[in-house]
């Protein structure tokens, strides 16, 4: 049909001179005619397939355009679930993951999103009230709406504001629920002393990052006094005695802090209320006595081995007056009730364990359970909020080498 009309087209020229007025004009409007039945062919079969085309994409927008009323849903998880379920960019296989995506009411990145400062709690039978506190609630969800229960009361209760109470030893689970939406939720395992599994609090609560605790029962052990050494260097108001910071070799305060006395003392009785025996074995240790221990380990290990648990004079905590070391000052103290309690408990008296387990490579020390250095509360709640293990060299940023 197209060559046809081509064809007699190309033959009009030389038909023109021998034809009348009128052969052309009527066989020019017959080609006309055909021409035009011919572009309104075309025009008609590219307005169907525009109307296809339109259609086609009509149908795929409609799903994604009823999505938009769920905002809510993160971005990323619509992209993430189209690139998981369909590898294709064929919009029909986008169009049936959207509508699944979206279908749920309830923004899937918040269920359980009600975070916790701590998810493991130890107690002690009758201890009460231990706060398992709410660092952050979900969009939506309040303070009021915490609806707090305990899987096993005869273990632990718990009240409406998450107070959590130990009532007989074994382990239970407490639960807060958002009472507008219970698809919300936070559990907390919670330990009640009388099992094995008390020793590892230590390990547990290190994921630990901002706690808070109940105002009423945190204590008031203030700073130390600024001491009076021209060499001594310090972060705020804590003075830093290690491998990089060193005391002169005449500072002899002669004793113990009387602040880090006196708050050792309560330490002490409160470990007692618990039933747990904790003694002082070494307090201050001055200048030249500190060169004779070190002295001496290093005649007998070498000194590589010595630096890594016995300070060289001038470099001993032990010289300002400020550590202690409580009981057993050997590695027969790690794991017993006393190391336990002390690594769980001597932040509440402005202490802490100043070389924690893991820590060597920061501190420059190995692990010393019975180690303990006075900050008052401020610093020693700091760090506890950090974790367990948390040490001055990086709370601070400063390095600990000779
Ligand atoms: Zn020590």
């Amino acid at each position: 049909m197209d060559n046809n009309e081509f064809n007699e087209y190309n033959q009009e020229p030389r038909q023109y001179p021998r034809q009348n007025s009128q052969r052309p004009r009527k066989r020019v409007s017959k080609e006309t005619f055909r021409k035009r039945q011919f572009a309104a062919l075309c025009v008609i079969a590219f307005l169907v397939l525009l109307f296809v085309i339109l259609m086609a994409k009509a149908c795929s927008k409609k799903p994604s355009s009823d999505s938009s009323g769920g905002d809510a849903v993160p971005a990323e998880s619509q992209t993430t679930d189209v690139n998981e379920e369909a590898s294709t960019e064929d919009p029909a296989a986008t169009t049936t993951v959207t509508t699944t995506t979206t279908a749920p009411v309830i923004d899937p990145s918040k269920a359980g999103a009600i975070k916790l400062d701590k998810y493991t709690v130890y107690l002690e039978v009758g201890q009460a009230p231990a706060l398992a506190l709410i660092t952050e609630h979900p969009d939506g969800m309040e303070e009021a709406d915490e609806v707090w229960s305990s899987d096993h009361p005869e273990i632990a209760t718990v009240d409406e504001w998450g107070h959590i109470s130990a009532v007989s030893p074994g382990t239970c689970y407490v639960t807060v629920k958002s009472a507008k939406d219970p698809s919300l939720e936070a559990t907390v395992k919670v330990v009640v002393a009388g099992e094995p599994s008390l020793e590892q609090t230590a390990n547990n609560t290190t994921t630990t990052t901002t706690t808070k605790e109940p105002q009423s029962a945190r204590a008031e052990a203030p700073a130390p006094s600024k001491i009076n050494d021209p060499k001594a260097h310090y972060e705020g108001d804590v003075l830093i005695v290690n491998k990089s910071y060193s005391l002169s070799s005449d500072y002899n305060p002669g004793g113990l802090d009387p602040t880090c006395s006196e708050w050792f003392n309560k330490l002490v009785q409160g470990a007692a209320e618990d039933g747990i025996n904790i003694y002082l074995s070494s307090g201050f240790r001055s200048y030249d006595y500190q060169s004779q221990i070190y002295n001496n380990y290093v005649g007998i290990y070498g000194q590589d081995t010595a630096d890594t648990f016995s300070a060289r004079p001038g470099h001993s905590e032990h010289q300002t007056g400020l550590a202690i070391d409580v009981n057993i000052i050997d590695d027969s103290f790690r794991g017993t009730p006393e190391a336990e309690w002390i690594a769980a408990h001597c932040y509440e008296y402005g202490f802490i364990l100043r070389y924690p387990e893991g820590k060597q490579s920061i501190t420059g020390y190995k692990y010393e359970p019975w180690h303990i250095r006075y900050v008052g509360t401020e610093i020693s709640y700091a760090l506890h909020d950090i974790g367990p293990d948390a040490t001055l060299e990086e709370y601070y940023g400063i390095d600990s080498k000779y």
